[in-house]
């Protein structure tokens, strides 16, 4: 089974992580985890040159980002994001019943900022896009959040590691940017749940308050410890941020010569059409071969797959079902 459907990293954790993960203390998981998540939140501030009080770490970045939806995102006015996105956004509106407005991506795919100059009640957009991949300039970025100091702009980089550019400078400006990023992607650690958000000290003690009014412990101890080593080996996340990237880049020209065409992905998945074959076909080829990809029949992305960037191996098999079944068709 090749899996290239949820975008996790192909590649092992930091070799650390393993080691601590085998010479746990099984002894300390008696006793509740840190709920102030002191270690990582450290290393994190360290990492990314930012004061403790400005960050704030969660079971991944989709409790994260639910946070603060819950916490950021409570006015009259409906907060604005793509009409193509992370598919999470609309549930999370729905749940905690803020009423939203979906901006269209142009016909590249791209956000005009413009459209996020209308009264609104927040704004959240992931940087790159998913499922695009495209990345936006920090001059739109800095545009749209500079346009809004009324309410909180979220930039979700869960694929900034990828070869894009972090609004993370841009929080010495402004105080209503909040970035949200994940170890699930490029720290290759999915199954730890650990994501994490830095912006203004107020921002990050409001989020606190919100997450310990109902919960005060979430993120467990073995996530906590392993998070503090994976951060510390920036030299094995350079090397598989980098591998991914290689291979991406590969990976389109072998897509372009089957006659697929994909916005240019800043991010570890390509999102391909092909000008023959329907998208859902091809999901379905591929699902017969055990190789999986992503696909949705949603209005305006229901000719594309979405399809994570695995090993050269995997990638080299999947590319040679392509062939099999773009020729075929
Ligand atoms: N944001 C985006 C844009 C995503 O694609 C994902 C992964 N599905 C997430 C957030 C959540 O990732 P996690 O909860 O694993 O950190």
């Amino acid at each position: 089974m090749i899996k290239l459907n949820t975008n996790e990293c192909p590649y092992p954790p930091a070799p650390g992580v393993a080691r601590l993960a085998a010479g746990m203390d099984c002894n300390a998981i008696r006793l509740y985890p840190d709920s102030n998540t002191a270690s990582l939140t450290c290393a994190l501030a360290d990492y990314y040159h930012v004061k403790k009080e400005q960050v704030f770490v969660g079971v991944g970045s989709d409790d994260v980002l639910s946070m603060a939806f819950l916490t950021f995102f409570n006015g009259s006015l409906p907060i604005l994001f793509p009409d193509v996105t992370y598919s999470f956004y609309d549930v999370w509106a729905k749940l905690y019943r803020i009423p939203y407005k979906t901006c269209p991506l142009d016909e590249s795919w791209h956000i005009n900022p413009n459209d996020y100059k209308q009264p609104n009640g927040g704004i959240i957009f992931p940087n790159p896009n998913a499922p695009t991949g495209l990345l936006e300039s920090l001059d739109t970025v800095e545009e749209i959040v500079k346009a809004n100091p009324g309410v909180v702009v979220i930039v979700d980089e869960a694929y900034i590691d990828f070869g894009g550019v972090s609004a993370l400078p841009l929080l010495e400006k402004y105080d209503n940017l909040l970035i949200v990023q994940t170890f699930s992607k490029s720290r290759a650690m999915a199954g730890m749940r650990i994501g994490f958000c830095i912006g203004n000290e107020r921002l990050i003690q409001y989020l606190k308050d919100v997450k310990f009014s109902f919960n005060s412990y979430t993120i467990n101890m073995p996530s906590q410890v392993i998070g503090v080593e994976a951060v510390r080996d920036e030299a094995y996340f350079k090397e598989i941020t980098g591998k991914i990237i290689a291979t991406r880049e590969r990976i389109k020209n072998v897509l372009r010569d089957l006659k697929f065409t994909f916005p240019d992905s800043c991010a570890n998945f390509i999102f391909a059409s092909h000008e023959a074959v329907p998208a859902k076909e091809i999901f379905t080829k591929l699902r017969e071969r055990d190789i999986y990809v992503r696909y949705w029949d949603k209005p305006r992305i229901s000719n594309s797959v979405r399809i994570t960037i695995g090993t050269d191996a995997q990638m080299d098999a999947l590319t040679d079902a392509l062939r099999e079944i773009c020729n075929n068709a």
